[in-house]
């Protein structure tokens, strides 16, 4: 069999609330990586953070309104139907399995995230599953502690073919070409004072967030 394999990858995040610095690098990092689907997918309670202001289930709704009919783009509820705290390796798993064996499975965090993967349960469970592709996010240049040096080893490679030569296991650092400055903690707080978020996210989103007065009235 000569089959090309499928090339599938996940970007986890709070998405609260989701904006162009999200959906503008997922639409270029499937177009760097040739994904056949990026699933999007919020967390519902993330595991390193404190609980978000708005429901994970209305996380979702505003991120459907973001993906919009964007193709290649899957806003992914799985981690909201789950019990308990929610790993991406978990998610991962079920790719995996959803995926088959030959697939080239991806996880994409941002370079701020990457800098968190020392406290990650199971790094390794996720190599077995996955590769990891870091997206360089501007503002964030801390260097590599030795912990996370250690994590990555001899798997990082230098581009894409190389990283898609196997199912899983490599890391690729990726600069793509328009980073956005733009973070949702940013947001909340321009929406807590009152001030215009317009140009940040979709229209859709921030019709829906000024509809719902999401993130305005709390302290
Ligand atoms: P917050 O400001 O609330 O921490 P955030 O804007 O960083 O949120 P997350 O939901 O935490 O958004 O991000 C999900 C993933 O997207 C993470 O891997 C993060 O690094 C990445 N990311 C977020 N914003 C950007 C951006 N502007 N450019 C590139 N990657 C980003």
């Amino acid at each position: 069999m000569n089959s090309v394999p499928i090339k599938a990858g996940m970007l986890g995040g709070t998405f609260d609330p989701i904006h162009h610095g999200h959906l503008r690098s997922a639409l270029e990092v499937r177009e760097a990586l040739g994904l056949d689907q990026l699933h999007m997918i919020p967390a519902p309670k993330p595991p390193l953070r404190g609980a978000p202001q708005v429901s994970a289930e209305q996380r979702m709704a505003l991120l459907q309104a973001g993906i919009g009919t964007t193709p290649g783009l899957y806003a992914d509820s799985r981690e909201l139907r789950r019990e308990g705290p929610s790993y991406s390796v978990d998610t991962l798993a079920e790719l995996r399995a959803e995926y088959g064996e030959q697939a080239r499975l991806v996880m994409v965090i941002g370079f701020d995230a990457f800098l968190r993967l020392p406290q990650w349960q199971q790094v390794d469970t996720l190599f077995s599953l996955a590769h990891l592709v870091v997206m360089a996010r501007p503002g964030y240049q801390a260097s590599w502690s030795d912990e996370l040096r250690e994590l990555v080893g001899q798997r990082e490679v230098e581009g894409v073919d190389a990283l898609m030569q196997r199912p899983n296991g490599g890391v690729l650092l990726l600069s793509l070409p328009s980073m956005m400055a733009i973070s949702a903690t940013y947001i909340r707080q321009r929406l807590r004072e009152g001030k215009s978020v317009r140009y940040l996210l979709p229209e859709a989103v921030e019709e829906a967030i000024l509809h719902k007065g999401f993130y305005q009235d709390v302290e």
